[in-house]
């Protein structure tokens, strides 16, 4: 079955965003997406894009979307299967120094680079090549209340930049408003823990997904899961209390999943799994905790 293109763009997750589309649960869907800067950041005019007027800030992280699927109602889960992530640009657009990231009060101005992909690499310099490991950025559903820009993560999901969000990976949203409405975008060719400097090779991509309705899943959200680890993401103000919550959401995932008891389940939490940083440099930090499927697979679910 071809899959159902989604190419319209937005800025925010909003429950008054007009679906693009709307599906049934078990549907392909190929969401086509620009990059962070809506391609503003170009091989030719990265050393003055920043410079002057003319770069709109206002159209930062857009999304394609919004996804409604049918019969999701508050309370539901969508499961989000990312297939493949097909990169449609041969070069990636970075922006570090003055007012983001780590190190933000050290850099005098806000500078662009762009970073060109052969062979399957990152050239960085002619010595220095990164493999890429494209990974979705932005991806989450509406919230029930006030409108969140795409820049934000949150519990609705949005700018999460965990680069455990990739080919293989299948996510785990809250369904807040009826139909979920499902965007995603702010692909990123390859970006290590924490997006320290601001940005990863930001790239536009069409992203395959399989779209499922859950009914009756009790999984914490926004929740990643791969061939090897189960991945609860929390985003707060700082990354002590994304921490915090990311590890509650593990043990109300082992404890609701496997009948563990609460002491148990912090402990082998702590013998065995990773709290890791997905981000620091959005609005919120993002942080999550690896948990590996081997250590539960004995267990009765
Ligand atoms: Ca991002
Ligand atoms: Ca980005």
């Amino acid at each position: 079955m071809t899959p159902v293109r989604v190419d319209t763009l937005n800025y925010e997750f909003n429950k008054a965003t007009a679906p693009a589309v709307t599906v049934k649960s078990g549907t392909f869907l190929t969401f086509v997406t620009s990059d962070c800067f809506s391609g503003q950041v170009t091989r030719e005019n990265y050393k003055t894009v920043f410079g002057g007027a003319g770069f709109d800030w206002d159209n930062m992280n857009p999304t394609a979307g919004p996804v409604a699927v049918e019969g999701a109602k508050p309370g539901d889960v969508l499961r989000v299967e990312i297939l493949d992530i097909t990169l449609t640009r041969d070069f990636g657009a970075m922006s570090s120094g003055k007012g983001i990231g780590a190190n933000k009060e050290f850099f005098d101005e806000l500078i662009a680079r762009t970073v060109d992909f052969k062979n399957n690499m990152a050239v960085f310099s002619p010595d220095i090549k990164v493999p890429l490991n494209p990974m979705i950025g932005v991806i989450g559903t509406a919230p029930a209340g006030e409108p969140k820009k795409n820049g934000w993560p949150g519990e609705h999901g949005g700018n999460m930049d965990c680069k455990m969000i990739k080919e293989g990976a299948i996510v785990y949203l809250p369904v807040q408003v009826e139909g979920g409405l499902l965007s995603m975008g702010d692909v990123h060719a390859v970006q290590g823990d924490g997006e320290v400097g601001g940005s990863g090779a930001e790239c536009p991509a069409e992203i395959l997904v399989k779209v499922e309705l859950l009914k009756d899943c009790k999984w914490p959200t926004p929740f990643v899961e791969n061939d090897t680890h189960f991945m609860p993401i929390a985003s707060r103000d700082d990354l002590d209390e994304a921490v915090d919550v990311a590890c509650k959401n593990a043990v109300d995932f082992l404890m609701g999943e496997y009948g563990m008891d609460r002491y148990d389940a912090i402990t082998l939490l702590s013998l065995a799994a990773d709290a890791r940083i997905c981000q620091i440099v959005d609005p919120l930090m993002t942080a999550r905790v690896d948990i590996p499927k081997k250590l539960v697979r004995f267990l009765k679910k």
